[in-house]
C-alpha cells in the first residue's frame, strides 16, 4: 500500500498527540506527516515514529498535497480550516463538533455506519466522545432487537475537557491535600473530590450541550430518528476514560444472555460481566485500550423488554484519536482519499 501524506491539525493537544500515538500503534501507512498547531506551539516538537519533527503553523496553506487531515483543534479552528484544507483536496476527518450535524457531511463510527464514509464531500464528522462507546454497544443490539428508547448517564474524565483541565484536576487534589484552597479557572467549580452536572453549555430546554449532541448525534449515526434518546451528563474527577450507565427498551424482547453473547461477537467490543468474581469495566482498566467495554448487564425488571448496562471506554482513544484513524483505514479501504 502506498503511504499517504497526513496532517494533523491540533497535534499538540491530548487528542492531537494520541492521534499520533494510534497512527503509529496501527502502522497506519504515513509516507510524511505534517504537525500542526497555532502560534503558541511553532518552534516546538513532537515525536513520530522515533524522530523528532517540528510543529508548524496551522494556515490556509497547510494542506497542499495532503491526502488525509486530521482535525483536533476545536470548532472554531475547524469552521475556519477544514473547508480550505477540503478544497486543496485532502479529506478531513474532524473530531470537534463544528460540522457533525451537517446534512452534507458524514458523522462515522466505523463499527456502525462505515457506508456513510461513501457519501463525503470532503469532510467527515468523528462523533461525540460519549455517544462514540454508547452506539459501538447498541448497534448490534439495535440490528436484532430494535431499540425503541435509550436512558443514558454519563460519568466522564476530565481528558475529555483537554489538557487545561487534566492539569486542572492534578493542581486541585494537590492542594486540597496540602490544605490550601483549589482554583477553578476550566470548570466553573471545583471538579477534585465532586461531580458536576453540567458539561457544554446549558440550552433554552434544561439540557446542556454535550447532552443534545448524545441525543442527536445517536440518532444520525443509527440512521434512526425514531430511536428516543434522554442523556444527563456528569463531569467526574477520572483523569481517562468515560463510563456510562445505559437502560434501554427494545421491540423484541432480549435476555441478559442473548445481550452478551450478541455483544461478544461484536467488532470493538468486550464484554466483561462476571458479578460473581466482581468482574465488571472500569475507567482505571479502560484507559489506554482500543475496545469498549460492557459488563453489570441486567434486565430491567420495571418494563416488559428492558436492559440495563455499564460501558466504558478511553474517551481519547476510542472516544477520538482511534475513531478517527479507523476513518482514515476505511478511507484508504474504499479508495475514497483525493476528492478533487
Ligand atoms: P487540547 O488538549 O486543549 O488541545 C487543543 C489543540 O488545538 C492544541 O493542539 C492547540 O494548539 C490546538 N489549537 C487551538 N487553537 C488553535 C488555533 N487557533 N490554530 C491552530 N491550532 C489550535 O484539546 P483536546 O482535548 O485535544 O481537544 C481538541 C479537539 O478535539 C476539540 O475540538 C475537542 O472538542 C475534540 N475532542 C476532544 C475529545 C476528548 O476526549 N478530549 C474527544 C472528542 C473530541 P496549541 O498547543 O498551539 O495551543
Amino acid at each position: 500500500m502506498s503511504g499517504k501524506v497526513v496532517a494533523v491539525a491540533g497535534a499538540t493537544g491530548v487528542v492531537g498527540r494520541e492521534m499520533l500515538r494510534v497512527l503509529e500503534d496501527r502502522n497506519f501507512p504515513v509516507k510524511s506527516i505534517k504537525l500542526l498547531a497555532s502560534e503558541r506551539s511553532v518552534g516546538k516538537t513532537l515525536k513520530f515514529k522515533g524522530e523528532d519533527l517540528p510543529v508548524e503553523l496551522l494556515s490556509d496553506d497547510s494542506f497542499n498535497g495532503v491526502d488525509i487531515a486530521l482535525f483536533s483543534a476545536g470548532g472554531g479552528t475547524s469552521k475556519r480550516f477544514a473547508p480550505s484544507a477540503a478544497k486543496a483536496g485532502c479529506v478531513v476527518v474532524d473530531n470537534s463538533s463544528a460540522w457533525r450535524m451537517d446534512p452534507e457531511v458524514p458523522l462515522v463510527v466505523p463499527e456502525v455506519n462505515p457506508g456513510d464514509i461513501q457519501k463525503h464531500k470532503g469532510i467527515i464528522a468523528n462523533p461525540n466522545c460519549s455517544t462514540i462507546q454508547m452506539v459501538v454497544a447498541l448497534k448490534p443490539l439495535h440490528d436484532v432487537a430494535k431499540i425503541k428508547r435509550i436512558v443514558v448517564s454519563t460519568y466522564q474524565a476530565v481528558s475529555g475537557t483537554g489538557q487545561k483541565a487534566i492539569a486542572e484536576l492534578e493542581g486541585q487534589i494537590a492542594k486540597l491535600m496540602n490544605g490550601k484552597e483549589a482554583e477553578c479557572k476550566v470548570y466553573p467549580y471545583q471538579i477534585a473530590f465532586n461531580c458536576l452536572p453540567q458539561i457544554d453549555v446549558f440550552l433554552d430546554n434544561g439540557y446542556t450541550k454535550e447532552e443534545m449532541k448524545m441525543v442527536n448525534e445517536t440518532k444520525k449515526i443509527m440512521g434512526d430518528d425514531s430511536i428516543r434518546v434522554t442523556a444527563t451528563t456528569v463531569r467526574v474527577p477520572v483523569f481517562y476514560g468515560h463510563s456510562e450507565s445505559v437502560n434501554i427498551e427494545t421491540e423484541k424482547k432480549l435476555s441478559v444472555e442473548e445481550v452478551r453473547q450478541i455483544l461478544a461477537s461484536a467488532p470493538g467490543i468486550m464484554v466483561e460481566d462476571f458479578p460473581e468474581k466482581k468482574v465488571y469495566p472500569m475507567a482505571i482498566n479502560a484507559a489506554g485500550q482500543d475496545d469498549v467495554f460492557v459488563g453489570r448487564i441486567r434486565e430491567d425488571e420495571s418494563i416488559e423488554n428492558g436492559i440495563n448496562m455499564w460501558i466504558v471506554a478511553d474517551n481519547i482513544r476510542k472516544g477520538a484519536a482511534l475513531n478517527a484513524v479507523q476513518i482514515g483505514e476505511e478511507l484508504i479501504r474504499r479508495n475514497l482519499l483525493r476528492v478533487l
